[in-house]
């Protein structure tokens, strides 16, 4: 199978809601009127941000999840995405469930694959996603870092920590029930990007992002970029762990060591989470809420935003717990 019978057999269809989709030099992409595109890139790397033995079906939905999960911390309306693609070879035992996987979340969001490239090469797959923003009197409607007030409150979508969590039991680090691990390894390789979630909150939030490097480190760039400060309960954050809840099913006796710290530091840092972390003001509790219902996704309040610059963490009693946590950073 050549280049081009790869392209067509997995990755070309027919176009719909595009102008001109793959087989020309360039696609073509119709913004409605009074919108802005929203664009955005996530590359995944072999060995970096995904195992060689993972499932290329769930792969193929991660490599499409991450950036429909930035659309959706922008509060764009996914339209279309290209798939820059390096493969060690043409394996169709791969690349079957991996176009399955993408197209699977790609059609969940109306999403359409609209161009690309496919290369020979150490397995790397890049997407960018473009999206729709309204608008508005000259305003782009679009949720942005910078947009936090002191007095806010915080946000965060679902749970967190147990991308992490599935991640230190294949290193080999720690090692839990398999009902526990399966549960968190299902939020590893399929994160739900919160994008019905994303777009309710246009008109509600001030700020948001979407936490892929760990809750604390990605709220730095909301603080820093809104030049505000935070209070973080992280005894709360702590509680969002889901691998927590099913620690306690069995018969209500704990079924692993890890620690209560160590819920909490993964819950704060663990990282790969593809929740939405975001801002408000105390009026909009109530608007905020319905949202969530809406979308069927849970939000749970964390703290606040502060005028004084900096992080502030405190537990359940109001006490400050020391901040030890750095975010992933590539080349730290
Ligand atoms: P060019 O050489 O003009 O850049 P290519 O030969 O690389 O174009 O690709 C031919 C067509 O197939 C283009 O429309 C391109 O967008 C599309 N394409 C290539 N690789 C992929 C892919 N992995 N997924 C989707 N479309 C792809
Ligand atoms: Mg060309």
């Amino acid at each position: 199978m050549g280049e081009f019978e790869l392209i067509k057999r997995y990755f070309t269809r027919q176009a719909r809601n595009t102008a001109l989709g793959i087989g020309d030099d360039c696609a073509l992409l119709q913004p409605a009127t009074g919108t802005q595109l929203a664009i955005s890139c996530d590359m995944l790397v072999e060995g970096r941000h995904f195992l060689s033995t993972v499932d290329p079906f769930k792969l193929g939905h991660k490599a499409l999840a991450v950036n429909l999960s930035d659309l959706a911390a922008c509060g764009a309306k996914p339209l279309a995405f290209t798939l820059a693609l390096a493969l060690p070879r043409a394996d169709e035992a791969w690349l079957a469930p991996f176009s399955q996987g993408l197209f699977a979340l790609a059609d969940a969001h109306g999403c359409e694959l609209i161009g690309g490239d496919t290369t020979q090469g150490p397995l790397n797959i890049c997407i960018t996603v473009f999206g729709e923003v309204p608008v508005v009197n000259g305003r782009s409607q679009a949720l942005l870092r910078s947009g936090a007030q002191a007095g806010d409150d915080l946000y965060v979508s679902g749970t967190l920590g147990d991308a992490r969590l599935a991640l230190e039991v294949f290193r080999g680090s720690v090692s839990v029930p398999t009902a526990l691990f399966e549960a968190a390894r299902l939020r590893m390789e399929q994160p739900t990007p919160r994008v019905a979630l994303g777009l309710a909150l246009r008109s509600i939030a001030t700020a948001a992002i979407d936490v892929s490097d760990g809750l604390l480190g990605d709220l730095g760039h909301i603080l820093q970029q809104s030049g505000v400060g935070a209070t973080v309960n992280a005894d709360t954050a702590a509680t969002l762990v889901a691998a927590r809840a099913c620690q306690t099913k069995t018969d209500g006796r704990l079924t692993t060591a890890i620690s209560p710290a160590q819920w909490r530091d993964w819950a704060l840092a663990g990282g790969d989470d593809y929740e939405l972390l975001f801002t408000a003001p105390v009026s909009k509790r109530q608007a905020v809420a319905m949202v969530a219902l809406a979308s069927q996704t849970p939000v749970t309040r964390i703290g606040q935003i502060d005028l004084e610059r900096g992080l502030r963490l405190v537990d359940d009693q109001g006490q400050a717990v020391p901040n030890i946590y750095t975010s992933f950073d590539h080349f730290a």
